[in-house]
């Protein structure tokens, strides 16, 4: 195209020209941004069927080098449904939120969108379905509206505000000097951590995603946040597809499906009552540890 040769004066075309421009440059970067495929996965056709879950881990391996952490990995969460994901550290939790996010890429074995084979979607395309909460560490330096609105660069400054309530932010942003003009530094240490934990809730309130990834910080806030931040992520899990990485007990509760993994592995699946009844592995878990309030 000739898009860029078009003299300044047709300002009549301009807007349209600035759209056609941004259309093509969106094309560019998802060619560049696109997966690496091989035909297998090219041919994979969407299943079909009104119960499709929302995501599928189906016969997943993986590992980060030769020795073999994620095997046999099965999965299927429907529509709406919460998963908890609890075990002992090290046992691949994060492992299994870094593929579904595709960090890394599965060895063997599929992960499915609506039916989609993951590796047939670009970053970008699943960043507009999968979000992530509770990684303070995704705050960028940058004015607190601005790391806000980075969920969602087209929201008006009325959605912005609109999320930080949402997400129980607004109050503690207002109260600051400079209120939501106020600048983060490098790792944002100038709010608490619970804070940070709020206003990466309000990012997605903006971004309003369809599946939610929320993976708790363990270190310890204050009363007062905490109680705001359990709310706050109660609320946006409504009506979405959640997976967590279960660090407290009212959050596993409430799971429709807990997945108790150990050496990258699946050792029992269930509802926070069918486990505690099996008196198996979780229930152990439970009754030596989640009695403290932490895993
Ligand atoms: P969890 O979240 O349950 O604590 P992880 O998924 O973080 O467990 O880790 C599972 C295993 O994989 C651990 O043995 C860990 O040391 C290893 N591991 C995690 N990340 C990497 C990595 N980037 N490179 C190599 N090994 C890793």
């Amino acid at each position: 195209t000739n898009q860029f040769s078009q003299p300044l004066s047709q300002v009549a075309n301009l807007s349209s020209t600035i759209q056609q421009t941004i259309a093509s440059a969106e094309r560019i970067f998802e060619v560049l941004d696109a997966p690496e495929m091989d035909e297998r996965i090219l041919k994979d056709e969407p299943l079909s069927g009104h119960d499709q879950p929302k995501i599928e881990f189906k016969d997943v391996q993986f590992s980060y080098n030769d020795e073999p952490l994620i095997q046999d990995f099965n999965l299927k969460a429907p529509t709406n449904h919460m998963v908890a994901i609890v075990g002992p550290t090290g046992a691949g939790k994060s492992t299994i939120i870094n593929l579904l996010e595709r960090f890394y890429d599965v060895k063997g074995g599929h992960i499915y969108l609506d039916g989609h084979d993951t590796r047939t979607m670009t970053h970008s395309q699943l960043r507009t379905h999968i979000a992530m909460v509770l990684q303070d560490t995704w705050l960028f330096k940058g004015t607190i509206f601005d790391n806000i609105k980075y969920g969602r660069e087209d929201a008006t400054e009325e959605e912005v505000y609109q999320a930080a309530r949402l997400a129980y932010a607004d109050s503690f942003i207002r109260e600051l000097p400079d209120g939501y003009q106020t600048v983060l530094d490098e790792s944002a240490s100038n709010i608490s951590q619970g804070q940070r934990q709020l206003l990466t809730i309000a990012r997605a309130f903006l971004a309003n995603p369809e599946i939610l990834i929320l993976d708790e910080a363990t270190s310890s806030v204050d009363t007062r946040t905490e109680s705001l931040i359990q709310n706050a992520m109660n609320d946006i899990q409504q009506n979405r597809t959640s997976f967590v990485v279960a660090h407290r007990l009212s959050t596993i509760r409430n799971a429709e499906q807990i997945i108790v993994m150990n050496h990258g592995r699946i050792i029992e699946t269930g509802n926070h009552q069918t486990l505690m009844a099996k008196q198996g592995f979780y229930a152990d878990l439970y009754n030596s540890q989640f009695l403290g309030n932490q895993i």
